[in-house]
């Protein structure tokens, strides 16, 4: 299995490990019960401040940098129930605003055709290929988004294996509330991968280049300078994946086989509604 689109490759070098990978595994195994998931202080030390810092993006308005702690070792900080709503990666504390125009960060975790055996469960509503959410940039003038990518790892033989990809939206604005008013505001702020079947433009990464509000970072230098053309270097042109929401989940085995033909042991990717099924491991 795996399908990496062509950008895969040139996103590896940026990635930071800063566990070892029994350290890391023992950790997670500690803090497998949802909502007690690292808060007090030990924790605090453990985890979430030897976390990696990433640059994210940089403001096209200003040019101020916008960096991010955040757990490339894998998968377990990325499903919809953990991380920063909008406002960052993860909630590491410190996670903050970066400057006067930022409106929010959008995360679209694309399993590159692997399946996460790893978790349980793993639900993504934003889906896996990225789209423009263009009531966040046709509001006003002032405005512009930044692509970037990093690699996700999962523990494969001992050692932390880049399998997966989030591609990252940043959006910026003069004014961020009324960008925020614009785009619905709160959680409903941005638009979701299957957007892209009502709207074609909203999957159409490189038109928005070619408006000149989509910027991304550049991958083949290692300061990572913002880029905004020409429209042919653009690294992320034609991501493909489930195109849409999605939940990967693993299911006690039915009593009888006719009750979930879907089942398999290493769990299956699903809709959002859990009704249809999107991917799942060969047997
Ligand atoms: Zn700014």
């Amino acid at each position: 299995m795996g399908r990496y689109h062509s950008s895969f490759q040139q996103t590896l070098w940026q990635l930071q490990i800063t566990f070892a990978p029994d350290e890391y595994l023992e950790l997670l195994a500690r803090h497998s019960q949802p909502g007690d998931w690292l808060n007090s202080r030990v924790e605090i030390a453990s985890y979430w401040d030897k976390l990696p810092r990433y640059l994210i993006a940089r403001c096209p308005l200003c040019g101020v940098r916008f960096t991010n702690r955040a757990d490339t070792h894998s998968l377990f900080m990325w499903g919809d129930s953990t991380g920063g709503r909008g406002r960052a990666l993860s909630a590491h504390p410190e996670n903050t605003v970066p400057c006067a125009h930022f409106v929010g960060v959008q995360k679209f975790i694309n399993l590159n055709g692997n399946i996460p055996m790893e978790l349980d469960y793993f639900p993504q509503a934003w889906g896996d290929v990225p789209v423009i959410t263009p009531e966040l940039l046709l509001h006003t003038a002032q405005t512009g988004v930044v692509m970037h990518s990093l690699p996700i790892c999962r523990v494969e033989r001992g050692a932390f294996t880049p399998k997966y990809v989030v591609y990252l939206l940043t959006y910026y604005a003069e004014s961020p509330s009324a960008a925020h008013k614009a785009g619905g505001g709160g959680w409903t702020l941005f638009t979701a991968s299957q957007h892209a079947g009502h709207d074609p433009r909203v999957g159409d990464l490189p038109y928005w280049v070619e408006l000149g509000k989509l910027h991304w970072l550049d991958l083949d230098d290692p300061t990572l300078p913002l880029k905004s053309g020409p429209t042919s270097d653009f690294p992320y042109a034609g991501i493909q994946g489930v195109g849409g929401s999605y939940t990967y989940r693993k299911r006690p085995k039915p009593r009888w086989q006719w009750l979930d033909r879907s089942w398999h042991p290493d769990g299956v990717i699903y809709n959002s509604s859990e009704n249809e099924v999107l991917a799942r491991p060969s047997w």
